[in-house]
């Protein structure tokens, strides 16, 4: 960690634009948020290689602020040649850090690829660029939807991790136990690495609900009901939003956590309400 670096070991997420007119705002929330001094920025990825030249240009732009930038890649729907290329393209530019994910296989794909679940990817990192790349992986603290139950999935994880990942980054949540409990049961699996919890923001209801129905994350029954009731309300969701991801995050951050990593959206402003809140 170097002694500019933020305190609390954020770090931010930003998934890559479709269009200029985002890539260019996007730019404007890059600096907002490295003016925090983060640990790291990452990029999203889309599976089966849908976005990975969007992908690539914005870990270029993103990556020219100077704050180490990690590319997602995932594995479901690719040739292990193609993965191959992509890390020798990331060599070259300098890319030190990886997100590596199975991903979801996108309608329509067929094939599921050569590599089946993130472990396998993790290994053939590891196999073909040894140490170079410092890799984070996915955690379900809440348990992947498709795992048959919460053991299975933590014994899943601790296999990704032992296969040669740095450190895991958490599926967002709004219960503070299920990460505690989710961290005890990988340490009792034999995982040391960090565990860093992923955070929401809270900015617009029906697209949170949509986004956690897809992906297994709850949304505890009284914050559903507050955000219901304030319909179009944009400023109370907002300002309640801000005081749970407030409250959410400086609870993980007093029991233990090793740092906060937000879900940006793209937008600077909701994740630096939460993070001016935060005391170290
Ligand atoms: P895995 O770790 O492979 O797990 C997938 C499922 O298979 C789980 O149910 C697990 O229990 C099970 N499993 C794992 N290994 C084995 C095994 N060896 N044998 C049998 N079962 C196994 N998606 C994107 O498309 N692009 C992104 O950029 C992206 N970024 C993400 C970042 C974070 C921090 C998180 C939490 C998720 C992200 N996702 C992204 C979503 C992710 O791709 C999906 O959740 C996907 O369904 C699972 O990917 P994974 O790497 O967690 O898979």
């Amino acid at each position: 960690m170097s002694s500019q670096e933020h305190p609390l070991g954020i770090s931010f997420e930003f998934f890559p634009p479709s269009t200029e007119a985002g890539r260019e705002k996007l730019i404007h929330v890059r600096d907002a948020l490295a003016a925090t001094n983060p640990r790291f920025f990452s990029v999203t990825y889309g599976a089966g290689g849908s976005t990975q030249a969007r992908t690539q240009d914005i870990v270029r732009r993103v990556s020219e602020s100077g704050i180490t930038t990690a590319p997602h890649l995932s594995c479901i729907g690719s040739e292990k040649a193609q993965l191959r290329d992509l890390l020798a393209q990331y060599r070259e530019e300098g890319v030190e850090s990886l997100v590596a994910l199975r991903g979801d296989l996108p309608s329509g794909m067929a094939s599921i690829g050569e590599l089946r679940y993130a472990n396998e990817l993790v290994e053939f990192i590891r196999a073909e660029t040894g140490d170079h790349f410092n890799i984070a992986v996915a955690a379900y603290p809440e348990s992947h939807p498709q795992a048959a139950n919460l053991e299975r999935d933590v014994e899943n994880f601790a296999r990704k991790m032992n296969a040669g990942a740095d450190m895991a980054i958490t599926q967002y949540f709004f219960t503070a136990d299920a990460y505690f409990h989710f961290v005890e049961r990988a340490r009792a699996h034999g995982v040391t690495q960090p565990i860093i919890p992923g955070i929401m923001p809270i900015t617009n209801y029906t697209k949170l609900a949509r986004f956690s129905d897809a992906c297994g994350a709850e949304i505890p029954r009284w914050i559903r009901k507050q955000l219901e009731s304030f319909g179009d309300d944009h400023e109370s969701i907002a300002a309640f939003g801000t005081e749970v991801v407030t409250r959410l995050s400086q609870r993980l951050l007093d029991g233990g956590a090793p740092g906060l990593h937000f879900y940006t959206l793209n937008q600077s402003a909701p994740v630096l309400k939460v993070v001016n809140n935060l005391v170290g």
